[in-house]
């Protein structure tokens, strides 16, 4: 089968991203189409658990810049792996901006997208203040160490996403579609992500 597109689906913390990747594959699925979502973080905390290290993925942007820069660069060699082995369209699920204590680092650096050669990227968002709702009900329910934030560090965020997202437009030639994902819509997020994939 000819190689499928590529799609780098993005967005900040608690905006919903995994659910509309998880939506858009299970659609896909439904309608007989291939294709697999991989998340990089999972890679970076399948690289540290090899080493002997469990770290929570939401302390892995707590970790020294240079640990994190390696590691960044190891997952991306990881997942052009498994793009290459994939069948059908691939989505990675990461982000434009990972916001660290020591700025904001870009999630995909030019070394980054020439490894993984994106098709499309993707900017999924939502209000700000359901972000932080969401990041409330994540923090409560024990799942993830989200960060709280006010309203307007999320609105930088998201500003910054967006910046960060042209930028690597520009350097890769992939169009940025963005996707909003309302309380309630991760459904109908999904079903346009899979569009734009199809299309
Ligand atoms: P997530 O589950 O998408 O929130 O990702 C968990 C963590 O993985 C993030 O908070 C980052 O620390 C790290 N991470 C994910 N994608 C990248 C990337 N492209 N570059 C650097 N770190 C990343
Ligand atoms: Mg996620």
């Amino acid at each position: 089968m000819a190689r499928g597109k590529v799609v780098i689906a993005t967005g900040i913390p608690g905006v919903g991203k995994t659910t509309v990747c998880k939506e858009a594959e299970a659609q896909a699925r439904a309608e007989g189409v291939k294709l697999s979502v991989l998340n990089y973080g999972d890679v970076m905390v399948e690289i540290m658990e090899k080493r002997g290290l469990l770290v929570h993925r939401d302390k892995l942007r707590k970790m020294d810049m240079a640990t994190q820069k390696v590691l960044q660069a190891e997952a991306a060699a990881k997942l052009a792996k498994a793009v290459k082995a994939a069948e059908g369209h691939v989505i990675i699920d990461t982000h434009m901006v990972v916001r660290t204590p020591f700025g904001y680092l870009p999630g995909l650096p030019k070394h980054v997208l020439e490894a993984l050669k994106p098709d499309l990227l993707v900017l999924i968002e939502a209000d700000p203040e359901e972000i932080a709702a969401r990041r409330v009900k994540d923090l409560e329910a024990g799942e993830r160490l989200r960060d709280e934030r006010r309203i307007e560090e999320l609105r930088e965020e998201l500003m910054f996403s967006r910046m960060v997202a042209s930028a690597c437009s520009v350097l890769t030639g992939a169009p940025v579609a963005i996707i909003k994902n309302p309380a309630g819509g991760q459904r109908e997020a999904g079903r346009k992500l899979l569009e734009l994939i199809k299309g």
